[in-house]
């Protein structure tokens, strides 16, 4: 048995060794937090559903092969699951990933956010990775402060930007309402991001292989799930349009959601809007770019009424070009704009709509 890592590899997973602190294969012991061989970088995959499978979530499509890029040492992966995630596998690897640990207890099969959070943690004292990477999703977003707090870390959310310096982490990020970007280091291991759909490129799919570890954990606390629904989606996602045309409050009439949705039809792109327009009820929160919305990157961002706050514009300064349609010549957004138009929102609208 002195080979057998106590059921938590993929080749025997089968030999019912109950003993918690035996190691796969190669492990170093127990993590002992704030020591000096922290090293590597661990992302947490998220999975969406995908017909009758499951998908890699973009953000960590991108952190994955970002990963990569940040460190020299070892990057890992931590997937949860049943047999729908294997064929996962192929493209996990194929982002650079040399150890992949899928946990596949069935009480883990439905997200969990406690467990979730105890199960990353019993892994990362395992491996010590000097980072953990998650998404900025609602789930990572859920999860990675609870992973700080039972490990007595830092956590940097919601970054906008990362950047290595050796095992250092240089974590970017909007901070004080936006007002200013922070570069931020954190003063022990693992240091932890949450990171911003579409701050890195979403890598070019390729097959690679790789270590896989099924990775054990029982002292799931579980709850007893009553029901769950799956809210309608209509499955397109502004991150991934080309072409934006974005609604702020200077959008008075209701109708013109319509007209904007017409024209976006029209150009191949998206209907998204700054927060004023989710508060209003009048667009999904899915839709609202920004620093409590997405952070897109379409080659054309169409504004439209959006004064250019702060907390909007970290949300969309990647954009390849800006077109602002604003009544007030002393707008903020010209500033941050290739063509200005001081017109009526309403007006321009309508005349694409026309003229497409
Ligand atoms: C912690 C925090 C997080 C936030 N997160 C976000 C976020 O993620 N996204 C976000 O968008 N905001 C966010 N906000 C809110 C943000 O500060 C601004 O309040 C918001 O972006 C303003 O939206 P707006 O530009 O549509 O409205 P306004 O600032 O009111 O601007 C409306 C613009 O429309 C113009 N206008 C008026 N009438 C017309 C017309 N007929 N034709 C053309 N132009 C016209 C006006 O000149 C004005 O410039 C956040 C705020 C905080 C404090």
């Amino acid at each position: 048995m002195s080979d057998c890592s106590g059921g938590s590899c993929s080749t025997c997973s089968s030999c019912g060794s109950d003993d918690p602190d035996r190691l796969p294969p190669g492990m170093l012991k127990v993590y002992n937090l704030n020591q000096s061989t922290a090293d590597g970088v661990l992302v947490w995959v998220e999975t969406e559903p995908d017909g009758e499978g499951v998908r890699i979530a973009d953000v960590s499509l991108e952190l994955l092969s970002a990963a990569r890029r940040l460190s020299d040492g070892r990057v890992f992966a931590v997937v949860f699951g049943g047999a729908e995630v294997k064929p996962l596998y192929p493209s996990i690897f194929g982002c650079g990933v040399d150890s992949l640990y899928h946990v596949r207890e069935k009480a883990l099969e439905t997200y969990m956010p406690e467990d979730y959070a105890s199960c990353i943690v019993s892994l990362i004292k395992r491996i010590e990775p000097a980072t953990v990477l998650m998404g900025a999703t609602l789930r990572g977003r859920e999860l990675a402060p609870r992973i700080a707090s039972e490990l007595g870390t830092g956590l940097t959310a919601d970054c906008t930007g990362l950047r290595a310096d050796g095992r250092k982490l240089i974590m970017t990020r909007p901070a004080f309402g936006g007002n200013i970007i922070a570069d931020i280091e954190c003063l022990r291991f693992p240091q932890m991001a949450t990171v911003r759909q579409g701050t890195f490129p979403k890598p070019e799919m390729r097959e690679g292989s790789g270590t896989a570890i099924y990775w054990q954990f029982k002292e799931v606390v579980g709850k007893d799930i009553v029901s769950v629904e799956r809210a309608e989606e209509s499955g397109e996602d502004i991150r991934d349009a080309r072409v934006l045309i974005s609604l702020g409050d200077g959008i008075r009439d209701r109708a013109l959601v319509d007209v904007a949705e017409s024209v976006a039809r029209k150009v191949g792109g998206m209907v998204s809007c700054s927060r004023s327009l989710v508060e209003r009820g009048w667009m999904p929160r899915s839709r609202q770019v920004g620093m409590s919305g997405r952070t897109v990157v379409p080659d054309l961002y169409i504004a439209f009424g959006i004064s250019g706050a702060v907390q909007h514009r970290v949300g969309m300064s990647a954009a390849g070009k800006v077109i602002a349609v604003n009544s007030d010549p002393d707008a903020p957004i010209h500033h941050y704009a290739d063509l200005s138009l001081i017109a009526d929102a309403g007006d321009i609208l309508r005349e694409m709509d026309r003229a497409l």
